[in-house]
């Protein structure tokens, strides 16, 4: 392809964004109907990370929408001062701490969880680390952001799974991952055609396949063997981070398909677009209201049927 072809295709692609972006944003305005609305004040939300960014404007929107959204930070002061903001625009968010990478934290936030509300309507997992901005790929803070991307959202999910309430809409769990984590991407993919087949292949999958596959990578970097390893070149650690949450999200999902209606829990994972926030150095093409569009959309849908997919914009798209 010469770099006129390049161009007309970069062009297309922008304009479809744009044109997405107006349609949502129409889609928007128009509000639930009350046959719709299957949640009340008394829903729970919790999304973790909710401090900033994305985060911040789920657990906004969220509470627009008349649900209580528990609005968690791994700092007690920056979480207080993000929920005071919200607080006083009337809305019904309370603060807890929780720290996705420590296990007393997350344990004792879903003791405080059980014991004040009994459980919870709807988990998103926002929280997430990348150390490079832009095209650089240092894998200096490989072990921290496989930590909190994956092994912290894994640990969210197995904690609050048993917490998750019996709701004839279904509970749901959303987590924030991105597209750069694509299995089968045209750029940016795992070279190794068997690995990818058996991360693909949702029958076979399993955490430990998911976990060897990470590990595999971070005995490359201690080594300083990775570069040679055929892994995702752009954002190596962040876009493999975020490849084992989408794995891991198929593969849950698969576990909880047998639940009765009534106990059902929906699991899913999107990608917010390139947000302008902290993590992008400010840059990107999205503001974090219409990043987080996407997981309200999830986390309300009224007539919820779908678990294990990927979606962005509104839309399902391919791992
Ligand atoms: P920010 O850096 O603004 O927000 C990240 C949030 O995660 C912060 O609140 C941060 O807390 C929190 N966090 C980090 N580590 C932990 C931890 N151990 N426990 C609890 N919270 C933690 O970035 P974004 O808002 O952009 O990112 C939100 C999510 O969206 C992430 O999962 C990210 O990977 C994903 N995403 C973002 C994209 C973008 O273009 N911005 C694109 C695709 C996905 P603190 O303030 O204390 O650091």
């Amino acid at each position: 392809m010469d770099s006129t072809e390049k161009q007309d295709r970069r062009e297309r692609a922008k304009e479809r964004r744009e044109k997405r972006r107006q349609e949502i944003s129409l889609i928007r305005s128009i509000p639930y109907s009350d046959h719709q609305r299957w949640w009340s004040s008394e829903t729970i939300a919790v999304v973790t990370g909710a401090n900033r960014g994305i985060g911040f404007e789920i657990a906004h929107q969220l509470a627009l929408h008349g649900l209580t959204v528990v609005l968690t930070s791994r700092e007690t002061a920056v979480g207080e001062e993000a929920a005071k903001v919200l607080q006083e625009g009337g809305l019904n968010v309370v603060f807890h701490q929780l720290d996705v990478l420590d296990q007393e934290s997350i344990d004792s936030f879903c003791a405080w969880i059980k014991e004040n509300y009994g459980g919870i309507d709807i988990l998103i997992n926002n929280a997430g680390f990348n150390h490079n901005v832009g095209s650089e790929n240092s894998v200096e803070f490989a072990e921290k952001v496989i930590s909190t991307n994956y092994v912290g959202t894994k640990n969210m999910i197995k904690a609050t799974i048993p917490l998750m309430r019996p709701n004839a809409a279904g509970a749901r769990i959303v987590t924030v991952s991105s597209r750069l984590g694509r299995l089968n991407g045209r750029k940016n993919r795992i070279s190794d055609d068997e690995m990818r087949h058996q991360l693909e292949d949702v029958d076979s999958l399993s955490e430990e396949l998911i976990d060897a596959t990470v590990n595999k990578f971070l005995e490359q970097v201690k080594d300083g063997t990775w570069t040679s390893g055929g892994w995702p070149q752009n954002n190596t650690d962040y876009s493999l981070s975020k490849l084992a949450v989408n794995a891991y999200t198929r593969l849950v999902a698969r576990e909880l398909a047998d639940r009765p209606e009534g106990e059902k829990i929906y699991i899913n994972c999107y990608c917010p677009g390139w947000v302008k926030t902290a993590m992008t150095g400010w840059a990107g093409q999205v503001t974090p209201e219409e990043g987080a569009d996407t997981a309200v959309w999830l986390s309300l849908l009224p007539d919820m049927r779908v678990s294990g997919k990927f979606f962005a914009e509104r839309r399902e798209i391919h791992f």
